[in-house]
């Protein structure tokens, strides 16, 4: 596919030799997408020769520990087969490091035992850090690097940067604390804040959809769309992440950062350039331009859920209160639907609704482009199904794709129209299996491209925007949950929400 941010040229640029360190690799991350995205990265010769990755962790581990833990997780977690010999030439490269997150002792030795890394590869002071731990140890590990000289090039002609993972901060206030400490160490241009959604294909084709068509931009406006739709859906309920989740909900771990992204993507004019600042200049306009959310519009135009005990393909499942990890009385929200207005020239008056949730029925993500009807409807007697207006829906997972439904006349002597689907999927008309988010980052942030990477303001105006949500939640405790039960499609409320202005969510 044409990728949107590269020039064909670069599409295979091998990054420069480097030494990766990835903070909190004993966990769950590291084994479940980063070291499969590394191994696959060196399966299809997209990393340096010359380059090695330092796990730093505090658990008793060494290098032969770490090689045989995360030859396993590959064998479970890799979008591909392991194959032998490439693994063995991969796991040469992996080195373990132990020590405390708060240790400033650790981290000079780290910076000493870097050195001789470079040394052994001929790397010239090339580090990739990435913060893959707990947030509660994010400072710690910035704050000494900082003080070991860490985040400074090892020589002239070095470079460094930082990859951290969400959640970034849990309100505007704490993101704006992270942001300080942050930027206190490391300049913004070697800050690369993740949100994964963004190295999905499907995510980043929105851009090539939007922008290397002629036919569709023209039509990109409050003229012609009604209103859109957002649906991020998991049928999973909180699984083994009960602790975290319990403390986060739907509207921290989805809506702030995934959702935000999506309808950014979705709503941005087009950039100058489609290089890192020109396409966060834009994404950040369309945050600045949504209509701000008062405490007594919280309830009139956000819903918020938390299943019951139900049913998901038949199977009996318990609701999130008798999740193991869970509070009896949690408040904790695991569905939000909201309503978000973009107060600009293009977007003004089209609506755009939200919703995730888990124990939904079905895993899907989508964003679904509804067009306004005809000025005059000429076949209103010939419709099978009442009449359906044009809607454009970009699948981002699973089953990748984009299908456009319009109106088509029935073959026969009588002239009855039906809705008909044209429909394009990734996977048959690709044929190959798409690389994994993390791959595509890994290898951005290797080279320095932060396109698909969230800016300080970025995040700070998506945090800006949903915190008077929380806060008034946190007044107004919700009365009624349990208010969906597992297997159904959220609180009926959310229904209402969009009954209200006539309209309803699309049956997925
Ligand atoms: P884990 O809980 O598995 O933690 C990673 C490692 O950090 C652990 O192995 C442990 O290593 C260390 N650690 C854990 N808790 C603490 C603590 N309280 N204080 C200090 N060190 C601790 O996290 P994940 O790997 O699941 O996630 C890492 C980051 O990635 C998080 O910010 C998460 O939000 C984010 N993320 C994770 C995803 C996932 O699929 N897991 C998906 C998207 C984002 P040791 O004890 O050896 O030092």
């Amino acid at each position: 596919m044409i990728n949107p941010f590269r020039l064909p040229e670069e599409q295979e640029r091998i990054p420069d030799p480097a030494i990766l360190v990835i903070f909190g690799v004993t966990g769950d991350l590291a084994r479940r997408k980063l070291m499969p995205a590394l191994y696959n990265l060196a399966r299809e010769n997209l990393l340096p020769a010359r380059f090695a990755v330092v796990g730093f962790a505090r658990s008793d581990w060494d290098d032969q520990k770490l090689r045989s833990e995360m030859r396993k997780a590959v064998e479970v977690f890799s979008r591909t087969p392991l194959i032998g010999p490439v693994w063995e030439d991969f796991a040469q490269h992996l080195y373990y490091f132990k020590s405390h997150y708060d240790d400033v002792e650790g981290f000079r030795r780290l910076a000493t035992c870097l050195q001789e890394l470079d040394a052994q590869y001929n790397i010239p002071g090339n580090r990739l850090h990435y913060v893959a731990t707990p947030p509660v140890v994010f400072e710690s590990i910035i704050r000494n690097l900082g003080i070991a000289g860490l985040n400074q090039p090892a020589s002239p002609e070095g470079w460094v940067r930082i990859v951290i993972e969400k959640p970034f901060g849990t309100d505007l206030e704490s993101a704006k604390r992270l942001n300080a400490r942050v930027n206190e160490v490391f300049h913004e241009e070697q800050v690369f804040r993740i949100d994964h959604y963004l190295g999905k294909e499907t995510v980043q084709n929105l851009l090539a959809f939007r922008f290397a068509n002629s036919i569709y931009e023209p039509l990109w406006n409050q003229k012609y769309i009604d209103h859109v739709q957002i649906t991020v859906a998991e049928s999973v309920g909180v699984e083994a992440r009960a602790g975290f989740y319990d403390q986060t909900g739907a509207l921290r771990d989805m809506v702030q950062n995934h959702m935000m992204q999506l309808l950014s993507l979705m709503a941005m004019e087009p950039p100058v350039a489609l290089e890192a600042d020109a396409v966060r200049d834009e994404k950040v306009k369309v945050l600045r331009a949504i209509k701000r959310l008062t405490p007594p519009d919280v309830p009139k135009v956000v819903v918020r859920g938390q299943y019951g005990p139900g049913a998901i393909n038949g199977q009996p499942v318990p609701g999130y209160r008798q999740e193991p990890g869970v509070a009896p009385n949690s408040t904790t929200e695991t569905y939000v639907a909201m309503k978000l207005e973009i107060d600009n020239w293009r977007w003004a008056g089209v609506p755009f609704y939200l919703r995730t949730g888990k124990r939904l029925p079905k895993k899907i993500s989508e964003i679904a482009v509804y067009f306004r009807s005809p000025p005059q409807l000429l076949f209103e007697g010939q419709l099978e199904h009442g009449f359906t207006t044009n809607v454009l829906a970009i699948q981002i997972q699973p089953n990748e794709g984009i299908s456009l439904t319009f109106n088509a006349k029935i073959p026969g002597s009588e002239m009855r129209i039906r809705p008909v689907v044209m429909d394009f999927r990734y996977g048959s008309s690709f044929g190959m299996s798409t690389p994994e988010a993390y791959e595509r980052l890994l290898l951005d942030a290797w080279q320095g491209d932060a396109t698909l990477f969230i800016r300080a303001d970025e995040v700070e105006e998506s945090w800006r925007l949903l915190t008077p949500v929380l806060e008034t939640w946190a007044q107004m405790p919700p009365p009624d949950f349990p208010n969906y039960p597992a297997g159904t499609w959220g609180p009926s409320e959310a229904d209402v929400l969009l009954a209200l202005d006539g309209r309803r969510w699309r049956r997925l």
